[in-house]
């Protein structure tokens, strides 16, 4: 820990593809653990493979972090641009002894590894160079660290107990290429020691990176930070997760309509847990979570699972919240011309979808309906639904929309209304309600009735009946 004995922590992805939404487990739980600790949450961008970073990459990492609501401390720091810094570290252990020019060639290091090969041993640097002592006379070489050989390099893992190395099993690693350019792992640990990082959180694949990394931090005469190494998630045929189990970007989420909360609680959930909750608040994931508690084995993303929270969570949402937001997905999506936006009955809608809604997308096209200019019919349904009793019982209810023009008529004067047509013409609702229905819906489901005749209002429903009469006898 550094001397305030803050925690402080770091995402580093690399921006080399879409980011997964794997990728932000990372990120949560990071943000978890800094929340809970009171400390901090940083962001590093490891961008030094330059073929394959891409700004867009760069930019879909934070929008991800803002829409997902993991707040940043500080300004992110971005891996190209701390070369020279790099390259300073590794020149004060060349000096101080701790690190060594190589001039093995690339011939001669590919006959080692053949040669090895063909024993059957593990391929590592042999130590050529070791105690050479190259001076820099203009001949190319590459800087290797100088690893102990003897003992054990250990750490304790919260997530998996103690994890030890053989020594010897490790090779000096390069830290700079003959480019003069830092290798990956010398970067992370020159970057996390001037970041101060406390914790360094990421998923398992990067184990062996630690092991090795270990060896640089003592180098340099850093402290060790704790390291915790997050387990896989698998596809529910457990093999590495991927699009094709159903698992997108989180901005693909986001355009589908999938609340922020819905999939910050997911993705906690996801190989983490606290007693049998299920639904939880990001501020109750940050005062529960401990990095003990997460399971040591690999989770399996269920696409299922993260649309059932999604629906609790559109429950949970302030009805505020959940207009704004509706709002959001529609603009984002282009869904509604402004215009219809401000005119929108959103209380209504909210009222009649949020229950049978998971995602903001699904409580559109519940009322999609509210928003059409004109309906067209699909003649075989009209054929069916508009019969002529139906029609008949449609102008009453068109004249009834009439006459409480400016009103808000209550169910039940919808349904007082609807009894006299159905006694009038001696027919039954089933005959009346799919007519209703497709002549102010264009469709045969929608939410329940009086929540349609609600959403429209008796003018735009007198209008819409009209349009279906005329249609009708067209
Ligand atoms: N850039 C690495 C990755 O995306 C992160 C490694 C780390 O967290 O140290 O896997």
């Amino acid at each position: 820990m550094n001397q305030s004995n803050t925690v402080r922590v770091r995402f580093a992805p690399s921006p080399t593809g879409n980011p997964h939404v794997g990728n932000f487990r990372t990120a949560l739980y990071n943000y978890l653990f800094a929340r809970h600790h009171g400390g901090e949450f940083l962001l590093r961008v490891e961008d030094t493979d330059r073929e394959r970073s891409k700004p867009e990459y760069e930019d879909a990492i934070l929008e991800s972090l803002r829409w997902l609501g993991l707040e940043l401390d500080g300004d992110p720091v971005r891996q190209s641009e701390r070369a020279a810094r790099h390259q300073a570290e590794a020149n004060r252990l060349l000096a101080e002894g701790k690190a060594y020019r190589c001039r093995c060639t690339a011939e001669r290091l590919d006959a080692l590894r053949e040669q090895q090969r063909e024993k059957g041993e593990t391929p590592m640097y042999d130590g050529h160079c070791r105690e050479a002592n190259h001076p820099d006379d203009g001949t190319p070489f590459c800087v290797r660290l100088k690893a102990p050989r003897e003992g054990v390099t250990s750490i304790h893992d919260p997530i998996r107990g103690a994890v030890t190395v053989q020594n010897n099993e490790l090779d000096d690693l390069v830290i700079l290429r003959t480019d003069g350019s830092p290798t990956y792992n010398f970067a992370v640990v020159v970057d996390d020691g001037d970041m101060k990082i406390t914790h360094v959180i990421r998923g398992d694949d990067h184990l062996r990176n630690t092991l090795r990394q270990v060896a640089i931090f003592d180098a340099l005469g850093l402290e060790l930070p704790r390291f915790a190494h997050l387990p896989q998630i698998l596809g529910q045929d457990r093999t590495r997760l991927s699009k094709r189990h159903g698992a997108a970007g989180v901005l693909e989420y986001r355009d589908q309509g999938y609340l922020a909360e819905a999939l910050v609680n997911y993705l906690a959930r996801l190989g983490w847990g606290h007693g049998d909750q299920e639904v939880f608040t990001i501020s109750e994931l940050a005062e529960h979570f401990a990095l003990e508690n997460v399971n040591a084995s690999a989770a399996v993303f269920d696409p299922q699972k993260l649309l059932w929270l999604a629906g609790e969570h559109m429950r949970r949402l302030p009805e505020d919240d959940l207009a704004a937001r509706f709002v959001e997905h529609v603009q984002r999506r282009g869904l509604l011309t402004e215009q219809r936006i401000d005119n929108a009955p959103l209380k209504k809608i909210i009222a009649c979808t949020r229950e049978r809604s998971k995602t903001l997308e699904e409580m559109f096209d519940f009322v999609r309906f509210v928003f059409a200019d004109r309906l067209e019919f699909d003649p075989d349904e009209a054929a069916k639904a508009f019969t002529p009793e139906a029609m008949a019982s449609l102008a009453d209810l068109a004249d009834f929309a009439g006459t409480q023009s400016g009103k808000s008529p209550s169910h039940e004067e919808w349904e007082n209304a609807f009894k006299a047509i159905l006694e009038k013409h001696a027919i039954k609702m089933k005959v009346m309600a799919p007519a209703v229905r497709l002549a102010l819906t264009g469709t045969k489901v929608s939410p329940p009735i009086f929540d349609v005749l609600d959403l429209l209002g008796t003018d735009e429903v007198q209008r819409r009946i009209q349009q279906a009469l005329e249609y009708k006898s067209a």
